[in-house]
């Protein structure tokens, strides 16, 4: 590029301010859509181009790995050039590198492995069970959560504060066994990623300073949801020299649950020196009605740095408020509506569906099959968490480290080899008592004839069978070795024992595994593997994909309407929105609703869903919701009531027949499309009826009047059927 200034092209006064600004530290405080992420990349452009600062200097956090490769292809565009070697990456990758490239100061073994926080829990869940600790007294999930908690403030077992307190203790305890068996086997969860390489870079000042050298500015997206760690990790590495840019938004830090600080803005702006705050107040992304609705929602939260937003773009369409009589009718609705807006032109990628929580995708899901509608879940199950993958990886993973105990119970019966608990309990009992490695146990108990008979031949198949792989693999390159052991070790043909669909998909899956480790070394991937061949590549390999399980994203190529949690929504926009489930309960979330500082949390969400929409923003609840099991009866939530009435209006389906008003509809609103259809005295939507063949089930749909009107009616386990009335003999329950 010729002319520098091309780069503040396509920016207003505020965001060329920020973007050409002196290096020196920077805040950029701004509310949703207002530019923070454009400001951050064209800033590195800037910062290249204008001041010569090298890509090799240059550190970029972003939040997502997504993110990350969204700004590096946006710098590519922006500079006209290739930057592959610019560190761009999530904190975790950042660590992940760190920790790669020193991983003897950071005294971790060279093939050390990551878990994700699936493999965390399994681990919990077995230490427990080796030290019978009761598990209705320290839940895994909860010990779980408090091991992460610590790390997120950079405290390791010895330094918990337990003030005499029994059971914390007990906690610390769990959670000193627990890095006992992840340094045992060379395991690395996500927190100890940067709780490690923050300790790596304290206790090597050399280390340190070739860092502090090496960068020349850093910068950082999403800052209000950075945690204690994060903080400190930046403060050290920028050795408070450094400038740093860091773009952030208090109304929008939603991960407080998780560790998430948001002093850390505040606490930025006193302890940097000099910080420059800049502020940016026009909103680029939505339409006037959505924005002010966002606006007037969040003005709500008491604790607010407060914050401008406005937008000289459309008024636009109203909000549209739906209430569903059920979930069922609910997804119905919004699957119906999204197809009108493709027949109206939007692609199905331009169209979210978010939701509070995971489990609410189901019906949604099932419903989007049932009509045929691409879709991809931003946060699911994805690829790299299924089971046949993970068992998969567990195999390479015990190539390259036999000590890996959490790989090593996962497959020592998958395929079914006659390895029972019994044995593996021995194994355990072994290993917990000698201290060593699941691994060495079996070898010992070989050894000494501890296992013997019909266990010992099934444990010597598969301690041969490992070994065998390591040594046949030798030398190949990495598709080929995934490829010889998913055969080898049997899973494939495991799989395609299985019946039905199921199985088919599973063996497709590890098929698709040699494909994805082809593209991985041919450098498709986020970071190219160093070295194309072998144990390199394997490891190189391995690390990403438990990476990439921690980031929950999909396949962003194929044109498909978007899923995902509120949560995962943050930083992304689309023209049409969806927000699913916004009920008392649900959305705020029950366990929210009693404390003031999370209901607040609660509302931010809110206000990142609402800010999500460009075009088109659509509310839905549902008056009956199944959840876990039984049906309960659901409020509208105070988010809807604290939105004011003149940006909603509610809207009805064509075709409905007559139903029970409830108060649960926030009063007041407008409605735009009247029931048009037919009148049933005793039936209505929603209801419970009894058919005489097909059991119970709920009323989805009605059309048609008198003799000939038909009705939809879901049935358990019978899926749903339309049924003329005149013939079915539905009884109203
Ligand atoms: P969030 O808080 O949700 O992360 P953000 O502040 O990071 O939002 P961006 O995602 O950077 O905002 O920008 C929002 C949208 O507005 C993007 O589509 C971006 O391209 C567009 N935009 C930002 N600034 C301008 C501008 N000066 N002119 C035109 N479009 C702009
Ligand atoms: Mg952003």
């Amino acid at each position: 590029m010729d002319d520098v200034t091309a780069i503040l092209d396509h920016l207003n006064t505020a965001q060329r301010e920020a973007v050409s600004a002196p290096q020196g530290n920077m805040l950029v405080l701004a509310g949703a859509g207002s530019g923070k992420t454009r400001v951050l990349v064209h800033r590195i452009a800037w910062l290249m181009q204008a001041e010569g600062l090298s890509p090799y200097a240059v550190l970029a956090v972003t939040f997502t790995n997504k993110a990350a490769r969204e700004m590096r292809t946006r710098l590519e565009a922006l500079l006209g050039l290739s930057l592959r070697n610019v560190w761009v990456g999530t904190f975790h990758s950042i660590a992940h590198r760190l920790l790669r490239t020193h991983w003897q100061d950071a005294r971790l073994p060279q093939h050390f492995q990551i878990i994700d926080s699936d493999d965390q829990l399994r681990l919990v869940k077995r230490l427990l069970k080796d030290h019978s600790i009761d598990d209705e007294r320290f839940p895994p999930r909860q010990v779980q959560s408090f091991i992460s908690g610590c790390k997120e403030e950079g405290l390791r077992p010895h330094q918990v504060d337990v003030a005499g307190d029994a059971y914390m203790g007990q906690m610390v305890e769990l959670y000193e066994r627990y890095q006992l068996t992840c340094e045992r086997g060379g395991l690395v969860d996500f927190g100890e990623l940067l709780l490690r390489s923050l300790e790596l870079l304290r206790d090597n000042p050399a280390l340190l300073a070739h860092y502090q050298e090496r960068f020349g500015h850093v910068l950082v997206d999403e800052f209000q949801d950075t945690n204690t760690l994060q903080y400190a990790w930046l403060k050290l590495l920028s050795g408070m020299r450094t400038p740093m840019t860091v773009v952030g938004d208090d109304d929008q830090s939603i991960y407080g649950w998780r560790g998430a600080r948001i002093e850390n803005i505040r606490r930025f702006e006193r302890e940097f020196p000099q910080t420059h705050t800049v502020r940016l107040e026009q909103n680029y992304r939505s339409t006037s009605a959505i924005l002010e609705a966002a606006n007037a929602l969040i003005s709500h939260n008491a604790e607010r740095m407060g914050k401008e937003l406005w937008t000289d773009g459309a008024r636009g369409e109203p909000i549209s408020v739906y209430a569903g009589f059920n979930d069922l009718d609910e997804a119905r609705f919004i699957v119906d509506t999204l197809r009108e807006k493709v027949d109206e032109g939007f692609m199905h990628r331009d169209i979210a569906i978010l939701y509070r929580s995971n489990a609410q995708s189901r019906v949604i899901e099932e419903t989007l099959i049932r009509q045929g509608v691409p879709y991809r879940i931003y946060g699911g199950q994805r690829f790299y968490e299924r089971l046949e993958i993970k068992n998969a990886l567990a195999y390479l993973r015990l190539l390259l480290n036999r000590d890996d105990d959490a790989s090593l119970e996962r497959v020592i019966n998958v395929p079914a080899r006659g390895i029972g608990t019994r044995t593996v309990e021995i194994l355990r009992t072994r290993a917990r008592e000698q201290g060593v490695s699941l691994w060495q146990a079996l070898h010992d108990g070989l050894s000494d004839g501890t296992l013997k008979g019909r266990a010992g031949t099934s444990v010597t198949t598969f301690a041969d069978l490992i070994e065998r792989l390591d040594n046949d693999t030798a030398g190949m390159s990495l598709h080929e070795i995934i490829d010889r052991v998913i055969e080898a070790s049997g899973l494939v043909e495991h799989h395609r024992s299985e019946k039905g669909e199921k199985g088919q998909a599973r063996v497709e899956n590890l098929e698709e595994l040699v494909t994805a480790a082809r593209a991985f070394t041919q450098g498709e991937a986020f970071e190219p593997p160093e070295a194309g061949e072998g144990a390199v590549a394997l490891e190189a390999f391995l690390s990403e994909a438990a990476l990439n399980a921690g980031d929950h994203e999909a396949d962003e190529f194929e044109d498909s309407v978007q899923l995902m949690t509120l949560h995962s929504a943050k930083g992304l926009e689309f023209p049409v929105v969806f927000v699913a489930g916004v009920e008392e309960g649900l959305f705020p979330h029950k366990m929210s609703m009693e404390e003031p500082g999370r209901l607040e949390e609660e509302r931010r969400l809110c206000y990142v869903g609402l800010t999500r929409a460009m075009k088109k923003l659509y509310l839905t609840h549902a008056e009956i919701r199944r959840l876990h099991g039984k049906e309960t009866f659901q409020r509208a939530s105070r988010f809807l009531r604290e939105i004011p009435e003149e940006f909603l209006e509610e809207v009805r389906l064509r075709g409905q027949i007559s139903r029970p008003v409830t108060s649960a509809r926030p009063s007041g609103l407008r409605q735009t499309e009247v029931n048009g259809g037919a009148e049933f005295p005793s039936l209505s939507l929603g209801q419970r009826v009894r058919h005489p063949v097909f059991g119970e089930g709920v009323i989805l749909n009605a059309e048609g009047q008198g003799e000939r009107a038909r009705v939809q009616v879901s049935f358990e386990g019978e899926g749903d059927k339309w049924l003329v009335l005149g013939f079915a003999k539905l009884m109203p329950l």
